[in-house]
């Protein structure tokens, strides 16, 4: 049933509510792309997740999603890809020398026909344990990308994700505007993160973002001297109250990568259980799973 969150009157779903909400996910969907699939899979995804979860199991994510206020149990991603995706830079978004110096590509999608998107959290401001738990409830997996001067107060917190499975990456120690910078400078930031992560969480990454999404051929000079493969940026941001596009489409696409921020009520109207409510309900509406983003690079 997709309509599983609901308040306690409407604790007993009907099977035809159920499948009124199927057929309106369906007329939605039909409207957006490639229509049979992209409106079959919610229903499809749901019923293999059901299949695919011990009953206990799939009881405690319902009990999960009602506890933290979804409008439904998040879609459980498919296997990871037995074959990983060739990645190159998004068009339009290479530098000089990009294949030639085999530099690490930008990009905003991950290629794949699979109805997933990553999630990428970036910065490191807010450090809320509510955020873990709740990741943890739901087993929804997701990428950070820290820098230095915002998480150097608590490395413990970024410790209990990574124990938890989650790829902690690069994106610099200040968190500077990079094209602004000389190659040495930015070198000293990529490569300057690259040790603290190092001797902080035991292992250096290979997965870069530039800060605000801004980079030169230097940038990605500096991000490959300095040990880095790939560096994604999004195609999509989410914040707590509204969602930005890059795409005239305004939707999600199989692969995109979405963006959000470590923040909390300094920074914006809401928690950061609010902000993944929001991520969370749309993904799920829109027929998409949360995959790993390592398990694709
Ligand atoms: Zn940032």
């Amino acid at each position: 049933m997709r309509a599983v969150v609901q308040n306690d009157k409407n604790r007993v779903v009907s099977a035809m509510a159920a499948l009124a909400a199927v057929a309106a996910v369906a007329v939605v969907s039909g409207c957006a792309g490639p229509g049979d699939e992209a409106a079959v899979r919610p229903a499809a995804g749901q019923q293999a997740h059901r299949a695919a979860a011990a009953p206990d199991d799939h009881a405690a994510l319902v009990a999960a999603a009602r506890r933290w206020g979804l409008d439904a149990v998040p879609l459980r991603p498919p296997a990871p890809p037995k074959r990983k995706p060739t990645i190159t830079a998004r068009d339009g978004f290479e530098v000089d020398g990009q294949v030639e110096d085999d530099l690490p590509p930008v990009f905003t999608t991950i290629p794949t026909r699979k109805k997933v998107v990553f999630l990428t959290i970036d910065d490191g401001a807010e450090k809320d344990p509510d955020f873990l738990r709740m990741m943890g409830e739901l087993h929804i997996p997701y990428t950070a990308f820290l820098s230095n001067y915002l998480v150097k107060d608590d490395y413990g917190y970024f410790r209990r994700m990574q124990a938890e499975g989650h790829t902690l990456n690069n994106h610099t120690l200040t968190h500077p505007y990079l094209p602004g910078l000389t190659y040495d400078e930015q070198k000293h930031e990529i490569c300057g993160m690259q040790d603290i992560m190092r001797r902080q969480f035991g292992k250096a990454p290979t997965v870069f973002r530039p800060p605000y999404g801004n980079y030169n051929g230097d940038t990605l000079r500096a991000a490959k001297a300095c040990g880095i493969k790939y560096a994604p940026i999004w195609d999509e941001e989410v914040f707590v109250d509204h969602w930005e596009y890059r795409e005239w489409d305004r939707s999600l696409h199989p692969g995109d990568i979405v963006l959000t921020h470590f923040r909390g009520r300094d920074d914006w109207d809401g928690t950061m259980v609010d902000d993944m409510r929001r991520f969370l309900n749309k993904v799920t509406r829109d027929g998409y799973a949360v995959a790993r983003l390592e398990d694709y690079l």
